[in-house]
């Protein structure tokens, strides 16, 4: 799921700056997931922009904010409450906050920081596990991304820093290469890190993506 956090109020109010009458737009995926922009937090916005002076013509937790046509359409339905908006405030992640961007000339709000593509321990607690590099290497890495948990995205590891196992930049935590290595011994699989790992194709996750699946 897309991690997110709710921007200071300060820094919201900023981005509103000359506009009286808000309408606040939240999620019902991830970003209520991470308590950030569902039903609950959408009402409370709904009351601080009030005791800050705003007018809030109305809200909408959309199902999918990251589904462009049903953004679009759930937008639509909501009607003079939308159009007599002069600005939309989106607690959603940065694809939600561009679903609706993409159909509208009234200026649109971020309201959320969009951190990472985490994995969840527990409610409310998230691990970054994958950052997206477009060429997943978990085949010959045992299953343990180096590009995410190493904090230096290498490769060929460990590097010369680790010590007894830690991570020279993060001593709290296991080498992300001696992790990948104990485990490929305990599966009897060493054979992979005998050969070096070429350098990264940078062109597998150049921007903008796009993809297309024939169903
Ligand atoms: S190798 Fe790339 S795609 Fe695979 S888990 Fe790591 S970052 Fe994600
Ligand atoms: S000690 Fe291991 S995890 Fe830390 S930076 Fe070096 S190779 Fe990466």
């Amino acid at each position: 799921m897309i991690v997110s956090r709710q921007k200071p109020f300060t820094d919201i109010l900023a981005a509103l700056d000359g506009v009286s009458r808000v309408f606040v737009i939240g999620c019902a995926k991830c970003a209520t997931v991470c308590k950030a922009g569902g039903e609950e937090q959408v009402w409370q916005m709904q009351e601080r922009l009030t005791e800050a002076g705003r007018e809030v013509t109305g809200s909408i937790v959309i199902d999918e904010a990251c589904h462009l046509l049903r953004v679009q359409r759930d937008l639509r339905a909501k009607g003079e409450m939308v159009r007599s908006a002069e600005a939309l405030l989106v607690l959603a992640c940065g694809a939600g906050v561009q679903s609706v961007s993409a159909g509208t000339d009234k200026r649109t709000v971020a309201g959320l920081d969009t951190l990472f593509l985490g994995n969840i321990r527990r409610f409310g607690q998230f691990e970054q596990r994958c950052s997206l590099c477009g060429a997943c290497r978990l085949n010959e890495t045992a299953g343990i991304c180096p590009v995410t948990l190493c904090p230096k995205g290498i490769l060929n590891g460990p590097c010369g820093g680790m010590d007894e196992g830690r991570c020279e930049v993060n001593p709290n935590a296991e080498c992300a290469w001696h992790q990948i290595f104990t485990r490929l011994q305990g599966q009897a699989e060493a054979g992979p890190l005998a050969d070096t790992t070429p350098p990264a194709d940078f062109s597998a996750s150049s921007r903008p993506a796009d993809l297309k699946l024939d169903t």
